[in-house]
């Protein structure tokens, strides 16, 4: 073993996906390095970012990975999926067009993973207050009925963003124990 493997105890793979500019990235960097871009250039981007995440004395490392902009080519790679236990779907609360694409990608999600994959619906944006334009309650009703976690956040104002990535790995982390 390498020094590395010894310290850690798990690695969990979870993939990010939604339609373009809903704030994939800036949740992600957000979350990893509390950075927020105003206009982020959606072909900037890494492959993935590492956190620790400490549940029940155990350490987590949870392997976020997210998409350098090839969801606007419907292009996203079984590569991208492959060996993922965790996803969150991403909508703009701001864009219908958004949530209305949830189904696909949540089926597109199902095609290419090969496990049953801990998925959390989220409304991106809530900062947004006048130009939201679908309902917590159209995102809870759509989640109960996908059986998906929901939640609401903003990348911008940074409400709920630790939550999203904690309740998919604190989830993870409850089946595999
Ligand atoms: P992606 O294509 O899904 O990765 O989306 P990005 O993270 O690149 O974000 C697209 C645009 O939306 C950028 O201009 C971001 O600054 C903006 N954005 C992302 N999250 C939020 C948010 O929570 N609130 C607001 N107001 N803008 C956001
Ligand atoms: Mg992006």
């Amino acid at each position: 073993y390498t020094e590395e493997e010894q310290t850690e105890d798990y690695l969990f793979k979870i993939v990010l996906i939604g339609e373009s500019a809903v704030g994939k990235s800036n949740l992600l960097s957000r979350f990893a390095r509390n950075e927020f871009f105003p206009n982020s250039k959606s072909t900037i981007g890494v492959e993935f970012q590492t956190q620790r995440i400490e549940i029940d004395g155990k350490e987590i490392k949870a392997q976020i990975w997210d998409t350098a902009g090839q969801e606007r080519f419907r292009a996203v790679t079984s590569a991208y999926y492959r060996g993922a236990v965790g996803a969150l779907i991403v909508y703009d609360v701001s864009r219908r067009q958004t949530f209305d694409s949830i189904e696909r990608w949540l089926n597109e999600l199902q095609t290419h993973s090969d496990m049953n994959v801990v998925t959390i619906l989220i409304g991106n944006k809530t900062d947004l207050k006048d130009g939201r334009e679908v309902s917590t309650d159209e995102g809870k009703t759509l989640a109960e009925a996908q059986g998906l976690f929901f939640l609401e956040t903003s990348a911008l104002d940074s409400s709920n963003v630790a939550t999203a990535f904690h309740t998919v790995v604190r989830e993870i982390y409850n089946i595999l124990t």
